[in-house]
């Protein structure tokens, strides 16, 4: 199943993003990673005023950067000591490179698995400081401590790699976060598959889920935090090769 045949796959992206807005539940969404993985500043302050910073699209992406057979693995809500060591081993394995949308206060109490994320060629996207839901009606003001505190948070625990994307913490995007995020080169990043790991339904049903909603486009959400992840793991250790002997190829979110 979830094969890729020609077109369809933009439209049904296009309705599932209008889903998710819809629903806006307690799911997280999409998250936008901008700046250049390439460039590692070695001030702490690299994510300040001072230094130069590429704005992109403040558009929601979707797109994988391998085009239509691309599959962009994402990965929220950690860094976590339990489960991101976990996740990473599986990506290696495999071969994966993901993109983590960290919290804000995670990477700053992990700043050791924010680097081995880095080092193992992953990207970094900014999921705010405190991950809340509803950030959508909180004041401008908020949304922007909310998102250039954890860009900063994030940026130092790396030693310096800016987050590429920002993802709003359930999908509360806004028109103003957009055009924030985007301005400090994250690029606002949404999914197309929910896998429901947070719910913990069982790997196979995890499983399932993705293979069954690929069809709706490119990006997946797992998540490395927040309880107990063994199903994650254990369905990423599944799909990744189930995926891959179906033709995808594992790529990043357009920027
Ligand atoms: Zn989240």
């Amino acid at each position: 199943m979830a094969r890729h045949g020609g077109r369809g796959w933009y439209g049904k992206v296009l309705g599932a993003a209008l889903g998710v807005t819809l629903l806006a539940a307690g799911a997280s969404m999409w998250t936008a990673q901008a700046g250049a993985v390439g460039s590692s500043p070695k001030t702490s302050t690299s994510a300040g005023p001072a230094r130069a910073v590429k704005p992109v699209d403040v558009t929601i992406v979707h797109a994988s950067d391998k085009g239509a057979h691309g599959v962009n693995i994402t990965i929220d809500d950690g860094p976590d000591p339990a489960w991101t060591p976990q996740v990473l081993d599986v990506l290696r394995e495999y071969g994966v490179k993901a993109t983590f949308c960290m919290v804000g206060t995670q990477a700053q109490a992990h700043p050791d698995l924010v680097k081995k994320v880095v080092a193992a060629g992953h990207r970094l996207c900014d999921h705010s400081v405190s991950h809340d839901t509803t950030m959508d009606k909180k004041s401008e003001a908020y949304q922007s401590q909310q998102i250039l505190d954890a860009e900063r948070m994030i940026t130092e625990a790396s030693g310096g790699v800016r987050p590429m994307y920002y993802r709003a913490p359930g999908g509360a995007f806004t028109p103003y976060s957009r055009k924030l995020a985007a301005s400090r080169g994250m690029r606002p990043l949404g999914w197309n598959v929910d896998s429901k790991d947070f719910e913990r339904p069982g790997t196979a049903a995890i499983v399932a889920t993705v293979e069954h909603e690929l069809p709706n486009g490119p990006t997946i959400l797992f998540h490395d935090a927040g309880g107990d992840r063994a199903e994650t793991v254990q369905a990423l250790r599944e799909l990744l090769p189930r995926l891959r002997d179906q033709g995808y190829v594992f790529g990043f979110p357009v920027r």
